[in-house]
């Protein structure tokens, strides 16, 4: 039976620099020790006080079908979160709550260039970019930031793109990179969407991890709100990424579409979850920090052993849990170091390759082990590293 070109398409087969981490994966499963730099999940669970809140809605009754574009609790809750980090005055008909960012994304996507149109989005690039426009219908097209301009995306790459398509995914703080976008870069990226007409999909589920400079919501600036359709995340900010809860933000228009969609698609997200993630917000900025403090060390930790040598180099992470390393004085790809790091160190990361062609001979650490492991572990990949250049 032939299935839909759609589905088979959303993901185009072949190596696509993943092989390491199932690599580690299977060897893990086998019983070797493997420390696992790969993936952006913390290491301490979702809070007991938002579980025992998630368990008090659950058995207080809030197991029904909750109502679609999210409880009107939530849809507050998360307006003024909003409201706080980008500064624009947001309504709950402003938000709709979704299954997590992921869902936040493809819905986005479908709003705005699921006909066949194309759909922008920054090299490197958070692994399922690519696929998840695909899987809307539209057509993904890469726009390089380059290891030489910091991983800042240029305007002018970006406008020579501009051209017949539909929208431009962004994200800062950045996944991989670090990187948090400066206001030059966005306002130079605001003008090539009001000057081509682009919808801004704004994925700002890293918004409470930055380490350096400000975190800029492309939405405050002039003449973007009506283009601009944010994604949020309590994944990162409250550690709660099994729970699969986040939103969009965008007019309301938007949103009304949008809850057409999910009323025939997920028909909405758990009750006792969006209850959890109401007490969640509740308890303010103070909260979340907790939740990036041990990033904001290790990436201290990072920056500090890698002023302690000169082999591999280093766009200085500003944000989010991951710190790009260009290893290319080693004379190996991204994705030859890794395997040799897996092989011999038993520590696994992620190639630059796998997130795009831009971050090629580099790779990416996750800063997500716990602190005296995570030094030790970056110790031995720098000093690898120093041996493979010599
Ligand atoms: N965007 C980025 C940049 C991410 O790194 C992630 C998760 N790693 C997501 C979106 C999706 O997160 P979630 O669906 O858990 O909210």
């Amino acid at each position: 039976m032939k299935l839909s070109n759609r589905i088979t398409s959303i993901s185009p087969g072949g190596s696509d620099g993943w092989g390491v981490f199932y690599r580690a994966r299977a060897m893990l499963a086998a019983g070797t020790p493997v420390t696992e730099l790969t993936i952006g999940e913390h290491d301490v669970r979702t809070a007991p006080d938002i579980l025992d809140a998630m368990h008090r809605a659950a058995t207080g009754g809030h197991t029904g079908y909750a109502i679609v574009p999210g409880t009107p609790a939530l849809r507050r809750a998360a307006a003024e979160r909003v409201t706080r980090m980008t500064g624009v005055p947001t309504g709950p008909e402003n938000i709709l709550i979704t299954a997590g960012g992921q869902a936040a994304l493809f819905a986005a996507h479908l709003a705005t260039c699921g006909d066949g149109q194309k759909g922008l989005f920054i090299d490197p690039y958070y692994a399922t970019y690519p696929g998840t426009i695909r899987a809307a219908g539209g057509v993904a097209v890469p726009v390089q930031a380059r290891a030489e301009d910091g991983f800042q995306p240029r305007p002018d790459a970006i406008a020579a793109q501009a051209e017949g398509a539909s929208s431009l995914l962004i994200n800062s703080p950045n996944n991989p990179t670090g990187v948090v976008y400066s206001r030059d870069t966005l306002d130079g990226i605001a003008s090539v969407c009001r000057d081509h007409d682009l919808w801004l999909i704004s994925d700002e589920v890293y918004d409470c991890q930055v380490w350096e400079g400000e975190h800029i919501s492309p939405r405050a600036l002039p003449g973007m709100a009506d283009r601009t359709i944010l994604v949020g995340s309590m994944s990162k900010s409250h550690a709660m990424t099994g729970s699969r809860i986040g939103w969009i933000c965008a007019p309301v228009e938007v949103i009304d579409h949008l809850i057409n969609l999910s009323t025939n698609t997920n028909y909405g997200v758990a009750g006792f979850v969006q209850d959890a993630a109401t007490y969640a917000l509740g308890l303010g900025p103070e909260a979340e920090a907790r939740v990036a403090a041990p990033f904001a060390r290790r990436r201290d930790m990072t920056l500090a052993l890698i002023a302690g040598q000169n082999t591999v180099r280093a766009v200085p992470p500003q944000g989010a849990m991951y710190t790009m390393l260009d290893i290319r004085a080693t004379g190996l790809s991204g994705e030859d170091f890794a395997n040799r790091l897996l092989d011999e160190e038993r520590i696994a990361v992620m190639p630059g390759e796998s997130f795009g062609t831009a971050a090629a001979g580099h790779i990416r650490v996750a800063m997500t082990i716990p602190d005296a492991a995570y030094e030790d572990a970056l110790r031995r990949v720098l000093a690898f590293a120093a041996r493979l250049a010599w």
